[in-house]
């Protein structure tokens, strides 16, 4: 548990800087003769990659957009090397090696992989007790797909690695003491673990599938408009959403004003710019009866822009 799958990022990766030796726990973000490189995928590096830079270490880039070996990983690994980070999202699959070949190569090496996870849904039967993900730390964001408390993460993964990451963390002096996660933080996300594993996953797929053909049907009788269904979602998780529910034909509608109506109207609903001609509607985090609010929000936003 970490506040924050942020702070999750850097507990994880002093864990696996420093393991649970008092003394290199001690020194952090000094480095000085302590191992200090994390391998990444070039086509991975984003700005959530800033809480792992910031225990001191240095990323080391692998591969290309176009592609990357595997002989590059294994060439990058090296004495130095505490960790591989793999982000899982929109930024996968630009080119990288598949996760399975990545932490089969690191754990030949002995070398850690961290997968941020923050915002996947959990991996359909590859979660709990799936070798793949218990030989690494795999972080999730308390407050995205799980809907526990905003500011909390779960780390979860290899039991050596868990303990590494308890013993650089709060309540002991280490670099994750001022990461605290309160009593009733930890309780919440305890709650949202125990609500999403009852979660019927399938079924909630079927359920969003049928609000975004529910919300296309509505929506395509205005004329001029041609929502899509867009799939898989922003995070890579296999779930729908609509697109471009907006006028294309002239006169073309201003997706600004649209989304600028959609958050300052009661409900606020807050949707994504989908490039310069449309937006995104995800059904995600509605609850039952909401899609109707969201639909009857639309359609009367549409006609008013
Ligand atoms: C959202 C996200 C985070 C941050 O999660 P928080 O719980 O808000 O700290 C980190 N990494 C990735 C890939 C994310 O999508």
């Amino acid at each position: 548990m970490s506040p924050a799958a942020q702070r999750a990022q850097s507990l994880a990766t002093a864990a696996c800087v420093a393991g649970t030796d008092p003394a290199a726990i001690r020194q952090l973000p000094d480095l000085t003769g302590l191992k200090n490189e994390v391998i990444i995928h070039r086509s991975h590096r984003n700005g959530y990659d800033h809480p792992v830079r910031g225990v001191g270490v240095k990323l080391v880039e692998i591969g290309y957009m176009m592609g990357t070996f595997p002989w590059e990983l294994e060439h990058a690994i090296m004495p130095q090397d505490r960790a591989v980070l793999w982000f899982q999202g929109p930024m996968t699959g630009h080119g990288d090696l598949p996760l399975k070949t990545v932490i089969e190569i690191a754990s030949a090496h002995q070398v850690p992989v961290i997968v941020d996870a923050s915002a996947q849904c959990r991996p359909p039967k590859t979660s709990g007790a799936s070798p793949r993900w218990a030989r690494s730390l795999v972080i999730f964001s308390g407050g995205k797909d799980l809907h526990g408390p905003q500011s909390s993460g779960l780390i979860v993964g290899r039991k050596d690695l868990i303990e590494a990451v308890r013993a650089n963390g709060s309540p002991n002096h280490a670099l994750g003491r001022p990461m605290k996660v309160s009593k009733e933080e930890i309780i919440g996300l305890l709650t949202a673990v125990q609500l999403y594993l009852e979660i019927d996953q399938e079924g909630r797929k079927a359920r969003d599938e049928e609000t975004v053909a529910r919300w296309r049907q509505a929506l395509n009788r205005i004329p001029g408009v041609q929502a899509e269904r867009s799939f898989p979602n922003e995070a890579g998780q296999p779930l729908p959403r609509m697109a471009r529910p907006t006028r294309r034909r002239p006169p073309r509608q201003d997706c600004d004003q649209v989304v600028d109506l959609l958050a300052t109207g009661e409900p606020a609903i807050i949707v994504a710019l989908a490039g310069a001609d449309g937006i995104f509607v995800n059904p995600m985090t509605l609850s039952p009866g909401e899609d109707q609010i969201v639909l009857d929000r639309l359609l009367e936003t549409l006609q008013a822009a």
